[in-house]
């Protein structure tokens, strides 16, 4: 088949595949199971749990855009990394994960460790050195996550595959920040990729979901085996509405993209911000390698604020545009708390390790006017700059 850009596989995928009726839009198919069309004769599919025409859609459209073998698509984000942890490891093996990752994600692996059903090592993976030693474990299995959530730190993804080859760990990336527009793991040498589809991908803030795109079939059809057996799957409706908002994928994320440059080029003007994080700015860390392996720069940013923590209350509150809600990459601007909010599970210890502050706030840049967006953003501050 030939090679087909991006926004050509989300739009097209499935379109005009209905042999029925020749719906152009591939219909949903609720029923929980299907006939065999005579005895001993096993059909595609036979019970939803482990497979259903809407999911099969949604995930050779996802496994297209990662550049993968196949997918796995799971009811949560969350549920795609247990997928992926509990297809792979044995209680005696080590999973590396990064010190800064996803709370939900970091509340999973620590927990599961702690009732023995694996090892984890949470380390701060642009550390060489950290790295090195971790590697010397031989762990079965490296997650990454780049941009990281919330600091938007970004790692050397091709630099961490190249040295665990020789160990032979299995990598997965956590593309949920940048999408297959911006960011092609498996082409860099990872794994897997995995996704919450509750973010871009969806893009709606309506679909819980997630999945896990893998390099060879050999590891594909062990994640599928194990999804039907644990019943990890997503649903047929949730995977309708996922390709529905995935189709406008490659569009949505250039004005999500452009959006952000302008909402920072604000930021920087303003006394109130102190540090920004975005690896577009020239004076984050991963701004090199960002450009290396990233084709945008993304949504995300974070910034701390330079009032008290009063006034950064005050400011959210004063805020109209940017709902304070947890989640990110839907339609919608949502300014986010992550110490009280998305990153509380991790407790205070690891949050200060993680380099996440009480004066962090979070944004995901939605796509209302712009210019709407940063006459919001300035009367809030201007606000709590009276209040003085
Ligand atoms: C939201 C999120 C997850 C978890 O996904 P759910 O769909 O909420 O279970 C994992 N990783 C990242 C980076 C996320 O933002």
């Amino acid at each position: 088949m030939t090679i087909r850009k991006s926004a050509t596989i989300a739009v097209r995928t499935g379109i005009e595949s209905d042999t029925q009726y020749h719906a152009v839009v591939p219909p949903i198919y609720l029923s929980t199971n299907y006939g065999f069309p005579a005895f001993g004769e096993v059909p595609t599919y036979d019970y939803t749990r482990s497979g259903n025409p809407n999911r099969g859609l949604l995930e050779q459209a996802l496994s297209e855009l990662e550049c993968g073998e196949d997918a796995i698509v799971t009811n949560c984000g969350t549920s795609a990394i247990n997928l992926w942890i509990s297809t792979f490891l044995t209680p005696q093996e080590w999973i590396i994960a990064p010190h800064d990752c996803y709370g939900g994600t970091y509340r999973l692996l620590n927990s599961r460790a702690k009732k023995g059903d694996f090892k984890v090592l949470f380390i701060d993976q642009s550390d060489p050195q950290a790295l090195t030693d971790a590697l010397a474990l031989n762990p079965k299995l490296l997650l990454i996550e780049t941009p990281s959530n919330p600091l938007v730190r970004v790692v050397d993804i091709a630099h961490i595959c190249q040295q665990t080859k020789s160990v032979g760990t299995l990598v997965a990336v956590d593309n949920t920040f940048l999408t297959p527009i911006y960011q092609r793991p498996l082409t860099l040498g990872a794994d897997f990729v995995i996704h919450s589809t509750t973010k871009y991908l969806n893009g709606h803030s309506d679909v819980i979901g997630g999945v896990i795109i893998s390099k060879t079939s050999q590891h594909a059809q062990e994640l599928a085996w194990w999804g039907n057996c644990l019943g990890s799957t997503g649903t047929p409706f949730d995977s309708y509405m996922t390709l529905r908002g995935l189709r406008t994928l490659a569009a949505r994320m250039r004005v999500h993209e452009e959006s952000a440059q302008h909402i920072l080029a604000y930021l920087q003007s303003q006394p109130l911000v102190a540090t920004i994080y975005h690896p577009s700015l020239t004076s984050h860390p991963g701004h090199a390698i960002a450009k290396k392996q990233q084709t945008g720069f993304g949504s995300m940013l974070s910034f701390d604020f330079a009032g008290s923590f009063d006034q950064l209350k005050a400011f959210v509150g004063h805020l109209a545009l940017f709902s304070l809600a947890e989640s990110l990459g839907g339609v919608e601007s949502l300014v986010c708390h992550p110490a009280s909010m998305t990153h509380r599970a991790m407790g205070e210890e690891a949050l200060a390790k993680a380099g996440v502050s009480e004066q962090l706030l979070r944004l995901s840049v939605g796509l209302e006017d712009v210019a709407d967006l940063i006459a919001d953003l300035d009367q809030a501050f201007k606000q709590v700059q009276e209040s003085c």
